[in-house]
């Protein structure tokens, strides 16, 4: 293991702890710093930043992203049992670390970024970590509070945010993704990077917000993608039948041919669907 600080192994925190992962609150930790420097490092420059970690656990990925130059890391942090451990990591690192105690789905960023950059990095808890990155995406305002988005998934959940038109894996993940913002797989961790090991493999996502969207109705786009895919395998003509009476003017009133499935649409496809369901 490297020596990014002085602060005592994670094994040996972990132990000192008593953090016996908790499966309940998605726990798997990264015990290897220099994998958790690797993830911080490919968040880009994080010197004027401050960054959101989101499920910091005993601090292995926090370590990595004060160790990398983050002028403030504010770590929300559902397990109280952890936080004795994450006093140790601000107290080493001159107070550059706040701590959250708290549910991350219930912090507004606005109260992070205080006016500032914000960056967000965070090894996510399974259970939260999709709805937590739709409400980064989805939300009112745009440009958001944050400037990246670099964010460990399941590899499976990591490629429905990337998929393309056409592909199994496109569905609203990726039409929300495509639409907002520029996203890419880095690089994929094994499970036996993790204690304990998941079942599956990990990815590491980054995504950056696209200057100017298409202007775009978002409680129509749900409406719309949420009906077309939850019946992915029939024409749109027919999954589209909840949203309208008349289902089939409305398709072709966005441009689009009724016969078509919702997996060959591409993503102006649905913000055209969105807007004249909108109407
Ligand atoms: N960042 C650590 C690492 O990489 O080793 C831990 C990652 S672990 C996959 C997810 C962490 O999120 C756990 O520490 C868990 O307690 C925390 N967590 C789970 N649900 C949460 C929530 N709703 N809000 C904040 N933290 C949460």
């Amino acid at each position: 293991m490297s020596q990014i600080d002085d602060l005592p192994p994670l094994r040996e925190v972990i132990r000192e702890h008593g953090l016996d992962a908790r499966k309940s609150l998605g726990q798997n930790f990264l015990l290897d710093l220099n994998l958790t420097s690797r993830i911080a490092r490919s968040a880009g420059d994080l010197k004027n930043m401050t960054v959101l970690e989101v499920g910091p656990g005993p601090g292995g990925l926090t370590r990595g992203l004060l160790a990398a130059g983050a002028k403030r890391v504010v770590a929300v942090e559902k397990d109280r049992r952890c936080l004795g451990a994450l006093a140790e990591i601000s107290d080493h690192y001159s107070g550059r670390l706040e701590i959250i105690e708290g549910d991350a789905l219930k912090v507004a960023l606005r109260d992070v970024a205080h006016g500032g950059p914000l960056k967000i990095v965070a090894n996510l808890p399974y259970n939260v970590g999709t709805q937590l990155l739709v409400n980064w995406v989805a939300c009112e305002d745009w440009p958001p509070e944050w400037s990246s988005l670099t964010l460990m998934f399941q590899k499976e959940v990591a490629e429905r945010i990337v998929a393309k038109p056409g592909t199994k894996a496109y569905g609203r993940l990726g039409v929300l993704a495509g639409w907002r913002t520029e996203a890419k797989i880095l690089f994929d961790v094994s499970p036996k990077a993790f204690t304990p090991p998941p079942k599956v493999t990990s990815s590491v996502v980054h995504l950056t917000p696209k200057a100017e969207p298409l202007a775009c109705p978002l409680k129509a786009l749900e409406r719309v993608t949420a009906a077309a895919f939850g019946q992915r395998r029939k024409m749109l003509r027919a999954s589209l039948k909840p949203l309208s009476a008349d289902a089939e003017s409305l398709i072709r009133q966005a441009g689009i041919e009724p016969t078509r499935r919702a997996e060959e649409i591409p993503v102006e496809g649905f913000i055209a669907l969105a807007k004249t369901f909108a109407t």
